[in-house]
């Protein structure tokens, strides 16, 4: 069996077609390249069409939720369904229709005059048909002459002098509980127009709205504890010395524990709370019978930094009388704020409803509560004292907390925020020696080579690494 000799096979020589080949591999590489090129197109595409949508969609849920917050409001009720004791905007609309068909009424004007008889033929009928058990004070208050001079917002520095403002004042309370004359809550809004506006929405939306509520609240009576006084002033546009004279010269001012001020800065719309505090526990309240809670926080910063030119009377409130309060503004169409475009036609059906809806509750809860007499203080005027964080979701519930609480919360997300990046990314330092190790690494690898069996540590002068 010698000689037995095996072979592999020879490989058979390819043949000359093999010139040929570079062209059709290249040809492959060509069209794999165009498909690679054409497959990252598609998928770029498909990204950027990812994105579009998401980006619609957000833009769309941002679109929603800002109409829902701002444009959705209650169904106005007609008198027969709100009842003797509820609010009805049917009602309040006809006030707000007959003060501003008189026109643009500034302080000194005839026009005025007519609109203070209508407030007061107004209140009068609501004494006279109120429940027995409540009493309803009508006063036709006239200011002696005095002067202002208020350390902040619009009028700041200014000295404004006044005479001659008239007042209607109405004070609400049970009849048969005569502590309730030592504590009130006031709820004011102005008569009076700027001379260039006929005003339905500065102030008559306001005032239509106060006028229901004495209505309404005059058949419910029982249960109070304390009074409510319902202030109708003229001069607010004159530099806010309405609120300015009855803050300084009423008689019923000292047994005011806490204020509201109605207004607008537009017509119609949702009725934002956009100032409030210092004390916590009224904007609580209100936040626990609101019906539509309205809040526009951030308003109350843009107000207080000086950059909106206005003033509520609200700033008499805290500032002269140191009292707590809620300030709230009408804000739509803020565009014929205070010009002859401001009126009735641009009021939207359910505007006057949020804010009796709200206020009504609010005021009763206020009235029966025996925290209100507690609130027998004055508080630091100034609005860095506002000490209350509130906001709202969607309208159907508002958060309140205290400043402090806001800070530690704020802070500690910003805290957790540097724990987590300090946990998911090595900080500058443990990026360096990170970078040193790795460079060592290949220092080692480069001059020292692999590690091999029996070097010893004595022969070699660097770790475990012996040379090559
Ligand atoms: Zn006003």
């Amino acid at each position: 069996m010698a000689g037995a000799v095996s072979r592999r096979p020879k490989r058979p020589i390819s043949a000359p077609s093999q010139a040929s080949a570079p062209d059709e591999s290249s040809e492959e590489i060509v069209r794999g390249s165009r498909a690679s090129q054409h497959g990252k197109k598609v998928s770029r595409g498909k990204a950027a069409a990812d994105w579009m949508s998401m980006l619609v969609t957000l833009l769309f849920a941002t679109w929603l939720i800002f109409r829902y917050q701002t444009e959705i409001l209650p169904s106005p009720l007609s008198e027969k369904a709100a009842g003797v004791r509820g609010f009805s905007e049917e009602r309040a609309y006809r006030h707000v229709a007959a003060l501003s068909s008189l026109g643009p009424h500034p302080i000194r004007s005839d026009a005025l005059g007519h609109a203070i008889q209508y407030v007061i033929d107004q209140v009068t009928e609501v004494r006279d048909t109120a429940n027995s058990e409540v009493e309803v004070e009508v006063d036709y208050f006239h200011a002696r002459p005095g002067a202002t001079q208020l350390t902040g917002g619009l009028f700041k520095g200014k000295s404004l002098v006044y005479s001659g403002l008239k007042h209607v004042v109405v004070r609400l309370h049970p009849k048969y509980e005569d502590s309730a004359l030592e504590n009130a809550i006031l709820i004011s809004s102005h008569i009076d127009t700027v001379i260039t506006a006929p005003g339905a929405g500065d102030c008559s939306s306001c005032v239509g709205v106060l006028l229901e509520l004495v209505r309404a609240l005059s058949h419910w009576g029982q249960g109070f504890k304390h009074s409510i006084i319902f202030l109708f002033n003229t001069g607010e546009e004159e530099g806010l010395i309405g609120a300015h004279s009855f803050m300084t010269q009423h008689p019923w001012r000292g047994t005011i524990r806490a204020a509201v001020d109605l207004e607008a800065s537009g017509i119609g719309g949702k009725h934002w709370l956009f100032q409030g505090g210092p004390d916590a526990w009224l904007i609580e309240t209100y936040a626990k019978v609101a019906k539509w809670p309205a809040t526009m926080m951030l308003a109350q910063d843009i107000f207080h930094s000086g950059l909106v030119k206005s003033a509520t009377d609200f700033q008499i409130f805290r500032e002269i009388a140191g009292l707590t309060g809620l300030d709230f503004a009408y804000m739509e169409n803020s565009a014929v704020y205070h010009t002859k475009n401001d009126n009735l036609g641009l009021l939207r059906p359910g505007s006057l409803q949020h804010s009796g809806d709200n206020m009504l509750p609010f005021l009763r809860e206020v009235a029966t509560s025996s925290e209100l007499a507690s609130r027998n203080m004055t508080y630091p005027t100034g609005f860095s004292n506002m000490d209350v964080v509130y906001w709202d979701i969607l309208g159907w519930y508002m958060v309140t907390y205290s400043q402090g609480f806001a800070k530690l919360l704020h802070h500690s997300i910003i805290f957790q925020l540097i724990i987590l990046q300090r946990k998911t990314r090595p900080s500058q330092s443990q990026t360096k020696l990170l970078q040193w190790k790795a460079l060592l690494k290949k220092f080692r690898k480069q001059y020292f080579g692999r590690q091999r069996d029996g070097c010893s540590r004595r022969r070699l002068c660097s770790g475990y690494y012996c040379l090559e």
